[in-house]
């Protein structure tokens, strides 16, 4: 590499000097090509399947979100799970109303408010098919008993729950691990949980609560790709037994390992683009099918909402 590029210094020194023939010409342009090849990365990819839905989204009520998000999803053939604050759940769900072959609009409430449960029943009368991003910012575990009166409602009301797990924003982290996670999906086994982060940074016990709750999926938004740029092939650690469904220690009704991963932004829509290379560089470095790439890009929330895909 370091004799190629003092090729690449003198090269041109020489020609000036002694007026360059054909062959030395040549000889400079393989050089570069040479060098271009050495220092260039792999090409990044958009390739996508035909539908996509981002699963993670948070909405801002201004007319230049919505006028981008519908622009720029629009391009990729594109649906989100649209996550709107409490404070401006009128003109989110006016939104999704109006685009509904876009938005699939999901209400985050707080769970610690003392009128959740009323809360609950409110964004699903007014149309809301789904409850996130939700936190656990308080003295108590996601699966504090405390919280089983939401999971119960949520589920006999069909509404999936985005929780966030591992580290926030505000550096909380403690009360948000995944392994939460399991309990409620086995206390409630109708209700779907497709949780934000994959529980960064407890992978291992998100991988292991994926594998094992057919009704628990995770999408890998945050800082956690972007820590690992430099090894895409590390979440094979995590998501590891596609080759083992099947055998011994294996749940009966085991789906390959990326099939419990979502696909998602938690970005603005400008970002969509760069949060599909990303995405698709650990794909391609874990070896994961055409079949199952478009089941994490949208088919598996189609499914869950009950979404005809064009
Ligand atoms: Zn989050």
């Amino acid at each position: 590499m370091k004799k190629m590029i003092s090729m690449v210094i003198w090269l041109p020194l020489l020609f000036l000097i002694s007026g360059c023939n054909e062959k030395e010409t040549k000889l400079y342009e393989d050089t570069i090509k040479s060098i271009k090849k050495v220092i260039s990365k792999p090409e990044p990819t958009l390739s996508v399947p035909g539908f996509i839905i981002d699963s993670h989204i948070h909405y801002r009520a201004t007319d230049e979100w919505e006028k981008s998000f519908l622009t720029i999803y629009e391009k990729f053939n594109a649906m989100g799970c649209i996550l709107v604050n409490m404070r401006d759940l009128e003109r989110g769900i006016s939104f999704a109303k109006a685009h509904p072959e876009r938005v699939i609009p999901y209400a985050a409430i707080k769970i610690d408010s003392p009128t959740v449960l009323d809360d609950i029943q409110k964004v699903y009368d007014i149309g809301f098919k789904g409850l996130g991003e939700l936190f656990a910012v308080n003295q108590w575990n996601y699966d504090d008993p405390k919280y089983d009166p939401i999971w119960e409602l949520a589920e006999k009301l069909g509404m999936p729950v985005a929780p966030h797990t591992g580290i926030l924003a505000s550096g909380q982290l403690s009360r948000m691990r995944p392994g939460y996670l399991g309990t409620i999906a086995v206390k409630f086994p109708n209700l779907i949980i497709h949780a934000a982060h994959f529980g960064n940074p407890w992978y291992n016990e998100a991988g292991e609560i994926a594998r094992r709750n057919k009704n628990v999926f995770f999408d890998m938004t945050g800082s956690s790709l972007i820590k690992k740029d430099h090894d895409p092939g590390y979440w094979k650690n995590f998501l590891w037994w596609t080759s083992h469904i099947g055998k011994a220690h294996m749940p009966a009704d085991a789906v390959p390992a990326f099939e419990k991963i979502v696909f998602a932004t938690d970005e603005s829509p400008e970002a969509l683009e760069e949060n599909i290379i990303r995405f698709n560089k650990v794909l391609d470095a874990c070896g994961v099918t055409g079949e199952t790439r478009a089941k994490c890009y949208g088919l598996t929330i189609a499914q869950i909402h009950g979404i005809e895909v064009k």
